[in-house]
């Protein structure tokens, strides 16, 4: 009987295409799974992977040809011998949707051990799709999900679109809410209306906020997020100044400032200015910030005088996807989640996805397979 194999679209180079290649459909471990992909995003660390932005991160020469994205979610192709259910107990077989960790925390590391995030070590099992087991990424109609890795059933009731920004976005943005909470009636600027800030309205007005203020400067992201339910939309375009966009912040807040600030554009430089609309005592979210070479110049005497916490965070914990798809069931008609994936692309045709993306034309471009 011939192998059976699948298909991926693979990182050969930083800035070229991804190329199709097929490879055998691997052994499956008698704690993994082999996941048949539904839907894959790309993501803005996907972009910067690929236009080669990560200082000492991915070593292309060494990895590549490799299978890019992570966010991503699926049905079970093959199950290994001893899983019989996911990581709250609940009953798998072939066929049911998953979502799952797309890292590997190590355990035995001090962030591991002391119960922080993220692992230093997530991505030691990242290869080159050229060594077995091929399928350790999104780009493709396949993915091997290690046993180690968290992996939840999905319930019927939310779509692909809705279900595949879970794994990087919605968890990475609650994990990171959830570190910093919002005081009761509490007020929220987010600094960037992309795939991240718009899950951060949501997650922020679930978490009690009281008002929501978001900026960015494209009117159609600000469009969504006011469909997500942004009491306030400022356009960059509109206040093109930080001295402009603070103003407008503080007559938003009755003079205060806001509670919490929540930067999820990617830009170093807007950190003075997120720390500038805090009120006394206020808390700065950092995420968006990835790269690495991402130096802000910040008036440290304001976050002394004022009392401001800045906290960074990446990833998140295991418990963050199951309350994750309990808050998507739940509020599923509150918020239009599915729009989250503004375009689709066929996995044959991802580099017009890619292309799309570092555009800024899509909000979240979703590949699909077959
Ligand atoms: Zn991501
Ligand atoms: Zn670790």
């Amino acid at each position: 009987m011939a192998t059976q194999t699948g298909k991926a679209m693979v990182w050969t180079a930083i800035g070229a295409p991804l190329e199709p290649r097929e490879y055998p459909l691997p052994e499956v471990a008698p704690d993994a799974i082999l996941v048949k992909i539904r839907m894959a995003c790309i993501c803005g660390s996907d972009v910067h992977s690929y236009k080669g932005e990560y200082v000492g991160r991915l070593k292309p020469s060494k990895e590549q040809p490799l299978i890019m994205g992570h966010e991503m979610s699926g049905t079970v192709y093959k199950l290994g011998r001893d899983v019989t259910a996911d990581y709250l107990g609940q009953p798998l077989k072939e066929g049911d949707r998953i979502i799952y960790s797309y890292f590997n925390p190590c355990g035995k590391c001090w962030a591991c051990l002391s119960g922080k995030s993220p692992c230093p070590n997530k991505h030691r099992f990242r290869k080159t799709s050229a060594e077995p087991p091929h399928f350790r990424g999104a780009f493709a109609e396949y993915y091997y999900l290690r046993g180690d890795q968290w992996v939840f059933k999905v319930p019927d009731a939310l779509p692909d679109e809705t279900v595949t920004p879970i794994n990087c976005a919605m968890s990475t943005v609650t994990y990171g809410m959830h570190q910093i909470r919002i005081p009761l009636g509490g007020t929220v600027a987010i600094q960037g209306a992309g795939g991240l800030g718009l899950s951060t309205i949501a997650v922020a007005r679930e978490m009690g906020a009281a008002r929501i203020i978001v900026l960015d400067k494209l009117a159609s992201r600000l469009a969504l997020a006011r469909r997500f339910g942004a009491d306030d939309a400022i356009d960059l375009e509109q206040y093109p100044t930080p001295e402009a966009r603070l103003e407008r912040v503080r007559a938003l807040t009755q003079g205060k400032g806001v509670d919490v600030a929540v930067e999820v554009v990617g830009r170093p430089e807007v950190v003075q200015e997120g720390l500038e609309m805090l009120c006394p005592g206020g808390s700065y979210l950092t995420m968006g910030l990835v790269t690495g070479g991402m130096f802000s110049q910040v008036d440290m005497e304001r976050v002394v005088h004022k009392g401001l916490t800045i906290v960074g965070s990446g990833n998140y914990q295991a418990w963050v996807l199951p309350k994750v798809l309990d808050m998507l069931v739940r509020t599923k008609d509150k918020y239009p989640f599915h729009q989250l994936v503004s375009h689709k692309f066929r996995l044959d045709d991802i580099n017009e996805g890619l292309k799309q993306s570092i555009e800024g034309k899509v909000v979240r471009a979703g590949v699909v397979p077959g």
